[in-house]
């Protein structure tokens, strides 16, 4: 057995009160756990992967008293967070899109781009160009960029491949990746993100469904690869509500979970469609009604906030605080592609709290429960609580906040970050 203690630290930002709460929501998002040590500092016990003890220096080192060490890292003057769980991101692609950023600068909108065979679709093009080691060395290039920001988990849709075998080859490239970088991965599969030239939504609704779907279901069944979620872009001239309701519903027949885009550029209905079907989590949500506030309370799916993506496009955002208020469950994510450059959920966070009116520890429990949550993985992670895996960002600042208050410097605060127990990054001094 490895033993590692991690000893000194001024605050443990446990987000969960201790009540093993599997997500929180309306008033508790604010009311997260924050341990504070008045006289002496705090320490963190792990035994291989899980957080065995928490507790102050004294306590720990009397419970321990001749039990062999074999880590001490020392925390003093640092803050102990969570490891962050990124619940929305499309990272393997080749082709970035920084003319594009100029184009939208200059006022050009997504939809104008993706008509002019900009946007998903010119992606699409440069990935398929691509061979399968630039795609992997640029996807893992991307994951350790995470990594080292403090991402521990996070989500990463296909999407740029459309069809298949061009989908099959990105999940085989995601499946890859989990060796090359120790990053905890959900997979889902995004094969409905847009329709490919000279197809329509309709024979593409088919192609996934009674191909694609069938097709994946053989890949699960055999465990070549382990696939998670089931995804759509349902948006006005894209997938329209129907369609990706029956995406969705065969995807879930298939065993995966419903973790769409909805209501994003215009209203579709996508929240209330979604909370009927059982979706455990929806995206973006911009123009969300109040019907689809109140239906996505009452089934207790996630809100999955993307603000990067609205800052960009320049487009209003969600309305998150009546969505707290109602009981929506809110999680966060960066969205990290080539239309949203960004892969820092210490970023995402400053912008939830500027933009969409969330507090400090809303963001914070977004940013590590609640995305859990809604990766249905928060039994294991998203909170810093004995039995749970320890997943963990070692920050040098005075208190938990300065990791979102210091907009775009959280190079300068993270000191470790550790994946099940192990120091997979170290700031060098
Ligand atoms: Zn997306």
């Amino acid at each position: 057995m490895l033993r590692t203690l991690i000893y000194g630290a001024r605050q443990i930002v446990t987000v969960t009160r201790n009540n093993k709460e599997k997500f929180l929501c309306g008033k508790d998002m604010h009311a997260i756990g924050v341990i504070k040590s008045d006289a002496g500092g705090l320490s963190l016990m792990i035994e291989n992967e899980n957080i065995v003890a928490i507790g102050t220096d004294d306590a720990i080192a009397r419970d321990f008293e001749g039990m062999e060490i074999d880590n001490k890292i020392d925390a003093s003057g640092c803050c102990i967070l969570p490891g962050f769980v990124d619940a929305h991101t499309h990272p393997i692609w080749a082709g970035d899109r920084v003319h594009e950023y100029a184009k939208k600068l200059a006022g050009a909108t997504y939809m104008e781009i993706m008509r002019e065979g900009g946007g998903i679709g010119f992606t699409v093009e440069q990935t398929k160009l691509a061979t399968d080691e630039e795609l992997l060395i640029g996807l893992v290039a991307r994951l350790k960029r995470m990594l080292h920001a403090g991402t521990t988990y996070v989500e990463c849709k296909t999407g740029y491949g459309l069809e298949w075998p061009d989908e099959l080859r990105l999940l085989k490239l995601l499946e890859q990746a989990r060796s090359y970088i120790p990053i905890g991965i959900s997979i889902t599969y995004c094969a409905a993100h847009a329709v490919p030239k000279n197809k329509t939504a309709e024979e593409m609704t088919e192609d996934i469904i009674n191909k694609q779907i069938k097709a994946l279901k053989q890949l699960i069944d055999n465990k070549e690869i382990d696939v998670n979620d089931i995804d759509v872009f349902c948006e006005k001239g894209v997938y329209d509500i129907e369609q990706s309701r029956r995406i969705l519903l065969a995807g879930q027949q298939i065993g995966l979970s419903i973790n769409f885009h909805g209501d994003e550029l215009n209203y579709t209905g996508s929240a209330e469609m979604g909370a009927e079907i059982g979706a455990r989590a929806i995206s973006h949500l911009e123009c969300i009604s109040e019907e689809g506030i109140r239906a996505m309370a009452n089934a207790k799916t996630f809100a999955v906030i993307l603000p990067h993506t609205g800052y960009i496009l320049r487009i209003e955002m969600p309305p998150v605080r009546k969505m707290i208020d109602a009981g929506v469950p809110v999680a966060l994510g960066t969205d990290a592609n080539p239309n949203a450059f960004s892969s820092a959920m210490s970023i995402s966070m400053n912008l939830a709290c500027v933009l969409c009116h969330m507090s400090l520890e809303e963001a914070l429990a977004a940013a590590t429960i609640n995305s859990a949550a809604a990766l249905g993985i928060s039994d294991k992670y998203g909170s810093i609580e004995v039995g749970k895996k320890a997943d963990l960002i070692i920050c040098r600042c005075p208190s938990w906040e300065h990791i979102i208050y210091q907009f775009g410097d959280h190079t300068h605060i993270i000191r470790y970050v550790l994946k099940h127990g192990e120091v997979v990054y170290a700031k060098s001094a």
